[in-house]
């Protein structure tokens, strides 16, 4: 029978279609071992024939089983008995190496479920695969250690992980699997440079905190200032509803469009309207005026030049709110001065992980196009495949040479460093829908 299995020491001896799925009857014909490997006796004695079925390439879209008839010898000496083996067989899986190779080319771009109905494996070995697969391609690249890291969080398939982003670089570092603190401090302990982190952007968010500051003990941490400002709007619009409720629906409406954007700020133009608007609520409510003028101050704390400036700020402003006020603004004072460090190591570090917020978008792509992939596929897809790989990767060169025929710029030793996936790749590749494809 013609050879057309193609798998070394394999012969097939039959072929039979089931319809559903394509058998393949074969031998395996390899020669007996000259010696029992675990004691070195010889010989060995047959010691009868076994079937062993392996999973193969599909053939015109069926799944193929290979069912391979195998000798079996026997160590008289220590007993052991040896399989006939062959190097197109997988060591782990009951597949061939190349259905093994076939899954990890397609697991990026093809749910679990439709490889495993195509290729007729169990659902779990096809994702055995893939994962073990994902794991490979991480081996191959060694990030660079960011040194102004952004810490945050974002719902992928229906759990809060944790998103370490490069924000020098503006590119994803990691995604973890969940958010807690024994994970982050675990994954803090083992991380390779990580005293190179000499910055760390996080939300006022426990298990984050406890986890840097343990694992990371000579890192700071910056609290990020737009979760500063979004924490105390929250709490300082209850103040604005509750002295507008009294306000007449007349003045409701003429005040609403001011009370939309911030009516008090200098660098806003105004209208005449506008102005005789606000002297108008100035002057018939007193207290809404006072209440939107302490609001305002909040905000512009961060804007203040330096860390000093700022620190004066926040004090003035705790000490400008009137009495009447202070259920509303103490829990944003208790807030700050909690954090007090944190929030205003911004003047040392004025970064923000504002670059996390566009991941927000690629996330919502990720978790549409992602169901029916395993979370650590979707990280290595996200991170690690050959699209995201070249695109965080930065060449340069040492510079020293004395051939002058070449451009300064490639002359020397190549460096390659990467960064990881910068998050303009993976917004773009989200928009085109290209997020889990083929590379
Ligand atoms: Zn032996």
């Amino acid at each position: 029978m013609h050879d057309f299995l193609q798998l070394t020491q394999i012969r097939p001896i039959g072929m039979r279609d089931d319809g559903d799925k394509i058998l393949i009857f074969a031998e395996n014909i390899a020669s007996p071992p000259d010696r029992c490997d675990k004691c070195g006796n010889a010989p060995l004695y047959r010691h009868g024939k076994r079937q062993y079925t392996y999973a193969d390439t599909p053939i015109h879209g069926k799944p193929v089983k290979v069912e391979i008839e195998t000798q079996r010898y026997r160590c008289k000496a220590c007993g052991t008995v040896v399989t006939l083996s062959s190097p197109s067989l997988d060591d782990k899986r009951v597949a061939t190496r190349r259905l093994v190779q076939y899954i990890q080319d397609r697991c990026f771009g093809t749910t679990f479920t439709q490889l495993a109905n195509e290729v007729g494996l169990a659902l779990n070995t096809v994702k055995g695969i893939s994962q073990d697969y994902a794991a490979h391609l991480e081996d191959q690249v060694e990030l660079e250690t960011p040194r102004l890291l952004g810490l945050d969080e974002l719902h992928i398939l229906g759990k809060p992980r944790a998103v370490l982003v490069n924000l020098e670089m503006r590119s994803l570092f990691d995604i973890l699997e969940s958010r807690t603190k024994a994970l982050l401090a675990d994954y803090f302990n083992n991380l390779k440079d990580r005293d190179r982190i000499e910055w760390v952007v996080i939300d006022m968010l426990e298990p984050y905190e406890l986890a840097i500051r343990k694992q990371l003990p000579n890192t700071r941490i910056v609290i990020d200032r737009f979760h500063v400002v979004n924490e105390a709007a929250k709490k300082l619009d209850e103040l604005r509803r509750h002295l507008r409720s009294k306000l007449s629906s007349e003045d409701r409406i003429r005040l609403r469009k001011h009370l939309q954007g911030s009516w008090l700020r200098n660098d806003e133009i105004k209208t005449r309207k506008d102005l005789e608007d606000i002297e108008y609520i100035g002057s018939h409510y007193p207290e809404l005026s006072m209440a939107l003028t302490i609001n305002e101050k909040f905000f512009s704390i961060h804007n203040a030049s330096n860390r000093e400036a700022g620190e004066k700020a926040f004090q003035d402003w705790k000490d400008a709110i009137p009495k009447d006020f202070r259920k509303y603004y103490e829990p944003v004072a208790g807030m700050v001065d909690r954090h007090h460090g944190d929030i205003f190591n911004y003047f040392d570090c004025p970064v923000t992980n504002g670059c996390t917020e566009a991941m927000n978008d690629v996330m919502k792509a990720m978790n549409r196009l992602g169901r029916g992939y395993s979370f650590e596929i979707l990280r290595a897809s996200s991170l690690f495949y050959r699209v995201m790989r070249e695109s965080g990767t930065i060449v340069t060169h040492t510079g020293e040479t004395k051939d002058i025929s070449k451009p300064v710029s490639t002359m020397g030793d190549r460096i390659e460093k990467s960064y990881g996936t910068p998050i303009s790749t993976l917004e773009s590749l989200a928009e085109n829908d290209e997020l889990i494809r083929k590379s």
